[in-house]
């Protein structure tokens, strides 16, 4: 096995030529979900951090012209930038698509006056739930709530999670749930990773853009991809998407990856470039 071999020996070949085509992109939009993919699943969803080498990739990626970096999470737009460290010129989606830092100075969610009242009517339910369900842990977010179950044992989270379902749905009409891996989560606004998605690509102008999640939500984000952008599932599940790889190392690697073969395809366009105002200047002297 040669050396670099070694290295990437967690990305398939279909995916590693994907990727080496994606490099070759105009505008390149990488779009990563946080948890299970830059982060390690966790117990307590507070201390999730990414992998530094995937942190190191994402610096590198955002650091080179033409290149966008974001996170697009299911965590509120708080959580996700106090776990991800917020870093310097990555783009920020919370709450499924329904919270945006895109840098444009325009930050949180919107919500009508229904959407407010839905709001307080499902408080009132979580708050009956949590009541009835004492270990389940509650997570505010500014569209709804999220119950996580994580670490409980399978019959008392199993318990928990169909109560949620049938108290909360009967007292809010219209509230949106969804799972995820031990969490049951929901909104009084209907937003998902595809609408995300979709408002990325407008946002970034990207010619090509790369998604890689873990969970069942991101499956929203792998449909709302285009022929040319690159769809990764990570770990274990039914996905829609074409490539896979098995770990949040192996993320780190795919990162790599890319980073090393932009920054390549970038210094070739630049290099073509002054060879070519080289030779009009020597042409263009008379
Ligand atoms: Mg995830």
């Amino acid at each position: 096995m040669t050396e670099q071999e070694r290295r990437f020996d967690g990305i398939p070949a279909d995916l590693l030529e994907a990727l080496r085509r994606l490099a070759r992109t105009s505008e390149l939009t990488v779009a990563l979900d946080f948890d299970g993919v830059l982060a390690p699943l966790v117990d307590r969803p507070s201390e999730a951090r990414s992998r530094p080498e995937s942190e190191q990739a994402i610096r590198e990626l955002v650091a080179l012209k033409a290149t966008k970096v974001a996170l697009v999470s299911g965590r509120a737009l708080e959580s996700l930038r106090t776990v991800s460290g917020s870093p310097e010129n990555v783009l920020l989606i919370g709450s499924h698509g329904a919270e945006y830092d895109l840098g444009d100075g325009r930050v949180g969610a919107a919500m009508t006056a229904e959407e407010r009242r839905a709001l307080s009517e499902l408080e009132h339910a979580v708050l009956g739930v949590v009541s009835r369900h004492p270990d389940v842990r509650v997570e505010q977010k500014p569209t709804g709530y999220a119950l996580h179950t994580r670490g409980l044992p399978h019959d008392v989270a199993q318990q928990a999670q169909r109560d949620a379902s049938r108290s909360i749905g009967n007292a809010v009409p219209g509230v949106t749930s969804r799972a995820g891996k031990d969490v049951l989560e929901f909104s009084v606004v209907r937003s998902t990773k595809g609408d995300a998605m979709q408002r990325l690509r407008l946002h970034t102008a990207a010619t090509s853009m790369l998604y890689a999640g873990d969970d069942v939500t991101d499956e929203d984000a792998f449909a709302a991809l285009e022929p040319g952008d690159v769809a990764v599932k990570v770990g274990q599940g039914s996905s829609v998407a074409p490539f896979r790889v098995r770990s949040t190392e192996d993320v780190s690697q795919m990162l790599r990856l890319l980073a090393g073969a932009r920054r390549n395809h970038l210094l070739g366009v630049a290099a073509s470039a002054r060879v070519a105002r080289a030779s009009s200047v020597g042409f263009g002297g008379e």
